[in-house]
């Protein structure tokens, strides 16, 4: 089946988080889109129950679809670490604590690697980005960028796990490369694009 395009008019960012509400709302503005975020009207945050990105995502936008009655796009993401079974996938930010302090995130994985005796520091990231309509229909889109974790943690741009990764091809870590360099290559930039292709 086909998706369903978005001919203009509101569009829910189904995220409370204000940097996200931004860099999505100026992705949108050159298809007439007006953003309004989650957090704006009120909406309440979904439990994130599921067990894959896709499936997050699915239940993020759907919530603020059906609550507002208008379509909502919603992403997760996260890294997959292959020789740790593919964690901490949908659990990345959770891994950073309530502190959201990555430093730990990062050494945790480190460690975990070293005691794993696996050669292998092959790892992506995923962004699943899901736009959903009130009554039901929800296209999804998944974008990846395959890469290697180094140790210790190099550059200061980014967030997250850039520090540790090293797209495949490249040899600066995302934490050192430029913000648009990384923005033109990223698991989020790629799915994106198949979403504007697709819904816009
Ligand atoms: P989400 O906001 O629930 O999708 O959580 C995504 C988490 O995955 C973030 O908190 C980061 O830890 C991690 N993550 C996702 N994308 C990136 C990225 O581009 N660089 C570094 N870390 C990322």
């Amino acid at each position: 089946m086909s998706a369903r395009r978005v001919t203009g008019g509101r569009l829910v960012v189904a995220t409370h988080n204000p940097g996200k509400v931004r860099e999505i709302g100026d992705l949108l503005r050159p298809f007439h889109v007006e953003p309004v975020s989650a957090g704006e009207l009120g909406l309440p945050e979904p439990e994130e129950t599921g067990t894959t990105f896709r499936a997050n995502a699915e239940l993020k936008a759907l919530a603020a679809a059906t609550a507002s009655g208008l379509p909502a796009l919603a992403d997760d993401s996260g890294l997959s670490v292959a020789a740790l079974g593919g964690e901490p996938g949908i659990y990345s930010a959770r891994w950073a604590g309530p502190g959201k302090d990555f430093r730990v995130a990062m050494e945790k994985i480190e460690e975990l690697l070293a005691a794993s005796g696996s050669p292998d520091r092959s790892a992506h990231f995923t962004c699943a980005l899901s736009l959903a309509w009130p009554d039901g229909h929800v296209d999804t889109f998944e974008g990846h960028i395959h890469g290697a974790l180094v140790w210790p943690p190099r550059g200061t741009r980014g967030f997250g796990y850039d520090p540790i990764f090293v797209a495949d091809g490249d040899s600066i870590t995302f934490g050192e490369m430029d913000p648009d360099a990384k923005h033109a290559i990223s698991h989020r930039a790629v799915a994106f694009r198949q979403l504007i292709d697709a819904c816009f």
